[in-house]
């Protein structure tokens, strides 16, 4: 299984100006392939080791390609083929695409070194430097411990000016459990981000990110400065600062969430998105679902897995109506809050009643009688998880 790590890495001046050198270099190039693509040959679209073996004939013409480790310039083709399959696949889902385009100036974000060129020092504080290839030893701040094997960095410029390191490293999986003891159904929902079998409910993250009036007034300082000032640069740049805080905070919130789900359940039942999103955007006329959700899951589904845990993914229709404790149907429009079963009497908040049905359906599909965890036991999250209501609380 692969896992990223991101680090944020500190260059020198000099070093920021060869990491931007390399980004630029990087864009030509893409921009070259792709436009050698769009050309064709014979009317076919090129080889990528056909391209690739132009590569030392542009280093000759382009003295500046030299600056930039070999494997990073591969790298680049790599990334192009990999949008061409990924545009083709969404062709083939029915989906409208376009075609790739041009990167202008600023538009390249990132490059790839891959197995080889980079490399981190070792040591045993936090403080640490990783080399690069052609760029020198950079900065880096390791918060975290870097395990596994690492296959590729990624270096990564934000448009707030700040460079990260993003590691893909290989880690093995642990066993998975041959007996379930702590299973868990969660449901995704508009009133609450997530109500679960255990009685909890989690507001969505929005309503506590507390930054929200200021990117209100940062967007409306930038519309006061006078267009292609200095002052208006700087204030873009503070403005993605902001940007980039709110999103620092949802992650937060997203990661520990779905650490503390990871840490204390063995089994997760959860809806299946992509089925949600279609059923909900053609209920509604549009898309309400959130895009957090599906990285919620993501995050959710790898941290679960790491530590032996499953991830089941069920059908989310008549989740809702459906009465977890006899099976009766009972429909209810949206803003009826409460779950009430005229047949067996069960009186229960609609997203919790919707999660006992989403663990019961989960424990099915993977050949457990919900009868042997039924009825739900009821247990509050302990007490470290509520430290997740709160962002910016220190990590689990
Ligand atoms: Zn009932």
């Amino acid at each position: 299984m692969q896992l990223t790590y991101r680090y944020r890495i500190y260059p020198s001046r000099a070093q920021e100006q060869k990491l931007l050198a390399t980004l630029d270099s990087c864009r030509w190039l893409y921009n070259h392939f792709l436009e050698r693509l769009n050309r064709k040959e014979n009317g076919k679209t090129p080889r990528r080791y056909k391209l690739q073996a132009t590569l030392p004939k542009l280093k000759r013409e382009r003295p500046e390609l030299k600056q930039v480790h070999s494997k990073v310039l591969q790298m680049v083709l790599h990334q192009l083929y990999s949008n061409l399959r990924s545009l083709a696949e969404l062709k083939r889902n029915g989906r409208k695409v376009g075609r790739l385009r041009f990167k202008g100036r600023g538009w390249f974000k990132s490059f790839t070194y891959n197995q080889s060129g980079f490399g981190v020092t070792k040591g045993r504080g936090k403080r640490r430097e990783l080399r690069l290839s052609k760029v020198g030893a950079i900065p880096i701040v390791l918060h975290r411990e870097l395990d596994g094997e690492v296959k590729q960095v990624c270096i990564k410029r934000e448009r707030s000016g700040k460079w990260f390191a993003c590691f893909s490293v290989e880690v093995e999986e642990l066993q998975k459990a041959e007996k379930l003891s702590k299973p868990v159904g969660i449901d995704l929902g508009i009133e609450h981000y997530i109500a679960d079998t255990n009685g909890n409910l989690v507001g969505h993250p929005h309503n506590i990110v507390k930054s929200e009036w200021k990117l209100k007034q940062e967007q409306r300082r930038l519309s006061r400065k006078k267009k292609g000032s200095r002052n208006r640069a700087k204030q873009r740049v503070r403005l993605a600062r902001t940007h980039e805080r709110i999103r620092n905070q949802r992650l937060d919130f997203l990661h520990k969430l779905s650490r503390c789900y990871a840490n204390h359940h063995d089994l997760i039942a959860v809806e299946d998105l992509a089925v949600k999103e279609m059923m909900e955007s053609t209920h509604n006329g549009k898309n309400i679902a959130d895009s957090a959700w599906s990285k919620f899951l993501f995050m959710l589904t790898y941290k679960a897995e790491r530590a032996g845990g499953w991830v089941v993914r069920v059908e989310p229709r008549g989740t809702t109506s459906r009465c977890s404790r006899c099976g009766e149907v009972v429909e209810k429009p949206l803003w009826v809050r409460v779950h009430r079963c005229p047949k067996c009497g069960l009186e229960l908040d609609r997203d919790l009643n919707a999660a006992r049905n989403i663990l019961q359906d989960g424990l099915k599909k993977i050949g457990w009688e919900p009868a042997e965890f039924a009825p739900v036991e009821i247990e509050p999250l302990p007490a470290r998880a509520s430290a997740v209501i709160e962002t910016g609380s220190p990590a689990l």
